[in-house]
């Protein structure tokens, strides 16, 4: 069984820094790269087997603050998969164009096709979260689009996507450490923006929004997983765990050959 649980109609989601530390169970350190390696392997044969079958989808969703690591679990995590069915799609300020749609018109056509696995960094939950906080829209059409995301999501999942959303939850000290790492270091420098640091002393705001999003978003059919992300190895062996977990129900089989072109065994030449 998975460590983390998934949220389902919560009454209410609060989050502090505490939950942002992974519980005592979870291997850390060296003992949590060699517990990924087995849950890899097995993402891996699931990824086959879905790809495959060519019926359904698995779409996985990542959300955090600056820093938080959704960088670090697609590399980790989904880097190892076979690229070929396995989409990333990054999602940043809207371009004009965009804006000039609705919110979903820019997530609807990255959706992952059946037979793969779509990652999200980012994603339409961005229209509940940074647009909130800066109200860069009326709260009157914000507060709509939890209904909204519930309706469109169900919508992909009567069509045979699986939805997994995880909050990967990082405390305000994890944060600046992580941050002051990225000025230190000239490989990392070009991740900071100094927005980062203005989005940073909006903290409290920004939880507020998450708090909400968390509550009124998690349902049965695309639940949120609050991931304690505050370490990177037990972080991805949470999340590895939630994703074999979820293959493992959704059973995608290779198909059975055609009797017909079975026949044809020994009489190539
Ligand atoms: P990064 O993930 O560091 O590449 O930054 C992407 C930036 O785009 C973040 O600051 C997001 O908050 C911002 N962003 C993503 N989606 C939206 C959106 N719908 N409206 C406004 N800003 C967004
Ligand atoms: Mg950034």
């Amino acid at each position: 069984m998975p460590t983390l649980k998934p949220l389902i109609s919560p009454s209410s989601v609060s989050l502090t820094d505490d939950d942002a530390r992974p519980p005592g169970s979870v291997p850390k350190g060296e003992a949590a790269d060699l517990a990924l390696v087995p849950l890899l392997e097995e993402l891996t044969m699931w990824q086959a087997k879905l790809g495959a079958e060519e019926k359904r989808a698995l779409l996985v969703v990542l959300q955090g603050r600056d820093a938080s690591g959704k960088d670090g679990v697609i590399r980790k995590i989904f880097g190892p998969l076979n690229s070929a069915t396995c989409v990333v799609s990054s999602f940043k300020r809207p371009s004009l164009l965009e804006l000039q749609h609705d919110f979903l018109w820019r997530v609807h056509h990255v959706v992952p096709p059946a037979g793969t696995v779509g990652v999200f960094n980012r994603s339409h939950y961005e229209d509940v979260l940074v647009v909130r906080v800066h109200s860069l829209v009326p709260e009157k059409l914000w507060r709509k689009r939890y209904r909204h995301i519930n309706e469109f999501e169900r919508l992909l999942t009567d069509h045979g996507v699986t939805i997994l959303k995880f909050f990967l939850h990082i405390s305000t000290e994890e944060q600046q450490e992580r941050l002051e790492a990225r000025l230190a270091d000239p490989t990392k420098n070009w991740k900071f923006e100094l927005g980062d640091l203005a989005e940073r002393a909006l903290w409290g705001k920004y939880t507020e929004a998450y708090e909400e999003a968390l509550t009124e978003c998690s349902t049965e059919h695309a639940p949120w997983y609050l991931v304690p992300a505050d370490k990177k190895g037990p972080r991805d062996v949470m999340i590895a765990e939630v994703l074999v977990d979820a293959l493992e129900k959704m059973k995608p089989e290779f198909p059975p050959a055609d009797p017909e072109i079975l026949k044809l065994k020994g009489t190539i030449t």
